[in-house]
């Protein structure tokens, strides 16, 4: 079974992609698995060249160091000729309709006043990803679930279409996938994009800005510790964090603690450590270049390997070469 999921280097990895992914992907990962940074998909809104390139970087660092496969990680951009060629075909057998009814492309396109042709067109890259690997199961977050969808129904169509070339891969939400939220407004989600990093927790933060931002998090005036997320999202989330840290359970947690204070060192603290060996590593990697490069070169020249056939096949049958 090929498990393919990424991660787009649209700002540095965060707490809850370590937590809610990448992490997950180190234990339950096989070399069979195709794990990606998605540089591609970052260049569908604003972005400066030489930042996405140090991202890119840095983010292979962060799978290697938290313990993902080597020989299951690769950037997306090392196969782009032949997904530039598989996502025309794909757009050529995608109806505009299909791509504006995206929710995301609504969300992140309303109130702009330009938007990337390349932001309605990204799910079709997506599902050249998908399909190009042959990917049986997608892992994503619920956001993602209608992209896979788009995949599947792209997968089917062609197949029918054209001749048997794909596999029809699904959507996995992880049942018990943390979601974690911004530490200084725990109604968004955490993310790597926010424009103030106040609430959010950098893998490669050092220990004292993690504990300061964790000292810092949004809580509530009800001055009592349980596990509440309606009522108390910011405390929730902080049981959270420390639950997925230290692999207990948030309600179980809160018996543990009377006051806010205590309860945020000790989260501080669980961060800092399940988070240290992962930044120390990163820094080794990254000082270390031959390394990564080796990774990478060894990551490009196996998902094109594996994506020849299906690609030669799929162009064929649509009437090219
Ligand atoms: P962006 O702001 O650019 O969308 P992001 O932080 O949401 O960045 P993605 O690259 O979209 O990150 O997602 C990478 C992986 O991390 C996905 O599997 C996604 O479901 C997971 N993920 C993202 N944010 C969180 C979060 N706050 N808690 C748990 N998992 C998360
Ligand atoms: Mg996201």
């Amino acid at each position: 079974m090929v498990r393919l999921s990424a991660i787009t280097p649209s700002g540095p990895v965060q707490l809850g992609n370590y937590l809610g992914a990448v992490r997950r992907w180190a234990v339950d990962g096989g070399e069979d698995d195709v794990y990606f940074i998605s540089d591609l998909h970052a260049m569908t809104t604003s972005h400066n060249p030489s930042r996405l390139r140090a991202l890119t970087r840095e983010q292979l660092a962060v799978l290697i160091a938290a313990g993902v496969d080597p020989r299951s990680v690769s950037v997306q951009s090392d196969l782009v000729r032949e997904l530039g060629a598989l996502t025309w075909v794909l757009e050529c057998t995608c109806t505009y309709g299909e791509a504006a009814r995206m929710v995301q492309f609504k969300e992140k396109s309303v109130g702009r006043p330009s938007v990337r042709l390349s932001l309605l067109t990204y799910p079709v890259l997506m599902a050249a990803d998908i399909l190009l690997q042959g990917a049986r199961e997608v892992p994503v977050g619920d956001d993602q679930r209608q992209h896979v969808e788009l995949a599947r129904a792209l997968a089917r169509r062609f197949n029918g279409t054209y001749g048997e070339v794909f596999a029809v891969p699904r959507a996995v939400v992880p049942p018990t996938a943390a979601r974690v939220r911004d530490l200084a407004d725990p109604s968004r989600k955490m993310a790597k994009s926010a424009t103030d990093a106040a609430g959010t927790v950098f893998v490669l933060d050092p220990p004292d800005l993690v504990r300061r931002k964790i000292r810092r998090a949004v809580t509530d005036e009800v001055a009592r510790v349980r596990y509440a997320p309606e009522e108390q999202p910011g405390l929730a989330n902080l049981l959270e964090i420390l639950a997925a840290c230290t692999g207990g359970e948030p309600a179980a947690l809160a018996d543990g603690f009377t006051g806010y204070h205590d309860l945020k060192e000790a989260t501080a603290e669980a961060v800092v450590e399940e988070l240290r060996p992962v930044r120390e590593r990163t820094r080794q990697l990254l000082d270390d270049p031959a390394e990564l490069d080796r990774v990478r070169a060894h990551g490009a020249e196996r998902t094109r390997d594996r994506c020849r056939h299906r690609l030669d096949a799929a162009l064929r049958l649509s009437g090219l070469g």
